[in-house]
């Protein structure tokens, strides 16, 4: 985690934000015109979605660089779904990395400050095995970008289903042990992972981890992602709207400002800028 540079985020308290462009931009949906639906709707972020793949230009990326600057709205970027550095097969274990390091060159082309992506599977193997893999990997695609002086937090997401790896105490360990890694926090996950963590209490003891592993600069620089979400006993089965589902987003918000955390909330409901907005709303108003 430890690394001072760019990728800090300067202002205090939280920025709400939808997971890809809101469906309220203008046609033809466009990053860009995302990016300005969300100033006029006052959300403070945005997620640039390449869960089907890394297709945009280093001169579009410029220009959605350049839009979010001028509209003051922060942007990430989530990695394609196709994923997974525990793959038997060699080829898909190079093709993760690939895939890892596109986004984060494109991310890094439109100033954006680090990408969250699900990281492998657990297959046949221990989770300690599978622990060590993501490690080196993870280690080897951040001296890369050094390399290339394409610096942006990587973040592995805490998963929802009970065969991925990215437990919470996974991604906090993998966190403290390498520099540039920071968590990517999916609230709705952990909760469709395990059944708990969803009262303020849990919320609270996630929180006081971080600060624990992390520091209070890991509480300063969250990336978080929320949704509803249904669930069974393998964990993770959909995303729903926050009142379709029990995730008690209200206590969340309560123990994010308790816990005076700084960063940015992604919005992953199916109806995007209104669940962000709704939690926006909720904790500005909140004491
Ligand atoms: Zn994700």
């Amino acid at each position: 985690m430890p690394r001072g540079d760019s990728r800090e985020l300067p202002a205090k308290g939280l920025l709400f934000g939808t997971a890809g462009i809101p469906h309220t931009s203008r046609e033809p949906k466009t990053t860009q015109g995302g990016i300005t639906r969300a100033r006029e709707l006052g959300l403070g972020c945005l997620e640039v979605e390449f869960v089907e793949g890394v297709r945009m230009s280093v001169k579009t990326a410029t220009a959605v660089g350049e839009a979010a600057k001028n509209r003051r709205v922060r942007l990430t970027a989530h990695a394609p779904y196709y994923i997974n550095l525990n793959s038997p097969e060699e080829k898909k274990v190079l093709d993760s990395r690939e895939r890892i390091l596109q986004t984060a060159r494109i991310t890094h082309a439109f100033g954006g400050d680090g990408i969250a992506f699900h990281a492998a599977f657990y297959m046949k193997d221990s989770p300690e095995a599978v622990y060590e893999k993501v490690k080196r990997h993870l280690i080897e695609i951040i001296e890369q970008l050094d390399k290339e002086g394409k610096r942006v937090w990587i973040r592995p997401e805490i998963m929802g289903k009970v065969s991925q790896f990215g437990t919470m105490h996974e991604l906090l360990r993998l966190s403290a042990e390498i520099e540039g890694v920071a968590p990517c926090i999916d609230f709705a996950h952990l909760h469709a992972r395990t059944g708990k963590f969803n009262t303020y209490n849990e919320f609270s003891q996630v929180l006081d981890q971080v600060g624990e592993k992390l520091g209070r600069r890991g509480l300063d620089t969250l990336h978080i992602h929320v949704s509803g979400i249904s669930y069974g006993a393998k964990g993770e089965l959909k995303h729903l709207d926050l009142k379709e589902s029990d995730f008690k987003y209200v206590e969340l918000l309560q123990a994010l400002k308790d816990h005076d955390a700084g960063g940015i909330v992604i919005c992953e409901s199916p109806n995007l800028e209104e669940d962000a907005l709704l939690m926006a709303g909720i904790y500005r108003t909140s004491a």
